[in-house]
């Protein structure tokens, strides 16, 4: 009896050094500057996402206490629905992330996931229901598969052969001389920023998460890389409430919604042909993106 103990409670350590190291993990992914403190509230609940449907209520936020970043922003993220976050580089794109993810706290407002305040939830179950595709990926010294398996170390072998084919990464890993073995990061093979992003897709897709949160990058990508891209993106969107900060709108032209971020606010809301109509901020950025690829 002692016996059996020892080792599984020893296993226990184990599984718990992993998750802290994971949590280092996630925070080194450029999504955490500093770390506040942000821990389950004695009564929290484990979130139950049923629909997975997302909203933002009246939502306020300054790294700062006096630089205000977001000052009251509302919308919704229905389930099952795609929904798109565009405004000028700084505008709080990227930080809309991180407030649903609960790295910061927020100065106001409310952010639910199915009716459910996410600062009552743990963060466990919270973080379990999101999946985020990082603005910059970090690849750890490891092989591809790895790298790839880190989304869900759980998951079967089958599961991330089929995550490698639905991030679109298959040719690019049969092209390596080592295939999925081959080893990445700083002292491995050099990816390219758009093989990169697959891989965090596929790490996403691995992690079977109701809510998928992507924030493009911002490096331009050749066209081809770009269509790989988007096509993983689609695939993994599917049947899955998503949000997705976008810098090119040529991306997101296929949103249900989006949502024009501006000084803090909402500037405007609708699809893209809505907000190409009303000729407004949307259409304007539109228009200026539209020179810049001539
Ligand atoms: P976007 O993704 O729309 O380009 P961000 O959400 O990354 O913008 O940043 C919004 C604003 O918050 C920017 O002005 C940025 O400089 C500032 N900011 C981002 N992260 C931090 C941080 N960790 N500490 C202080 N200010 C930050
Ligand atoms: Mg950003």
């Amino acid at each position: 009896m002692i016996q059996l103990f020892l080792p599984l409670n020893f296993l226990g350590f184990v599984y718990r050094e992993i998750r802290r190291a994971l949590t280092d993990l996630e925070n080194m992914l450029g999504l955490l500057g500093r770390k506040p403190a942000i821990t389950d509230r004695p009564d929290a609940t484990v979130l139950k996402v049923q629909q997975g449907s997302v909203q933002f209520h009246n939502i306020r936020f300054g790294y700062q206490a006096n630089r205000a970043i977001l000052k009251g922003l509302s919308f919704s993220v229905p389930a099952g629905s795609k929904v798109a976050i565009v405004g000028a580089s700084g505008a709080g794109k990227s930080t809309l992330a991180r407030l649903l993810y609960r790295f910061y706290p927020l100065t106001g407002g409310q952010i639910t996931i199915d009716d459910q305040d996410i600062n009552t939830v743990t963060l466990d179950s919270l973080r379990q229901a999101i999946a985020i595709v990082p603005q910059d990926t970090v690849l750890f010294n490891s092989s591809i598969r790895d790298n790839i398996q880190y989304g869900n170390p759980d998951a079967s072998a089958a599961d991330v052969d089929q995550a490698i084919a639905l991030a679109h990464l298959r040719s690019f890993i049969d092209s390596l001389p080592q295939g999925d073995a081959t080893i990445v990061g700083e002292r491995g093979l050099k990816v390219s920023g758009g093989e990169k992003q697959r891989i965090a897709i596929a790490r996403a897709i691995l992690k079977k998460s109701p809510v998928l949160v992507f924030d493009e990058a911002t490096s331009a990508l050749d066209s081809s890389s770009e269509q790989a891209i988007l096509q993983a993106m689609r695939e993994v969107a599917r049947n899955h409430t998503s949000l997705v900060i976008a810098h090119r709108l040529s991306t997101i032209t296929d949103a249900d919604n989006i949502i024009v971020l501006k000084d803090g606010m909402l500037a405007e809301q609708g699809n893209h042909q809505q907000l190409i109509a009303r000729q407004g901020e949307y259409a304007r950025m539109w228009q200026l993106q539209q020179q810049q690829q001539t």
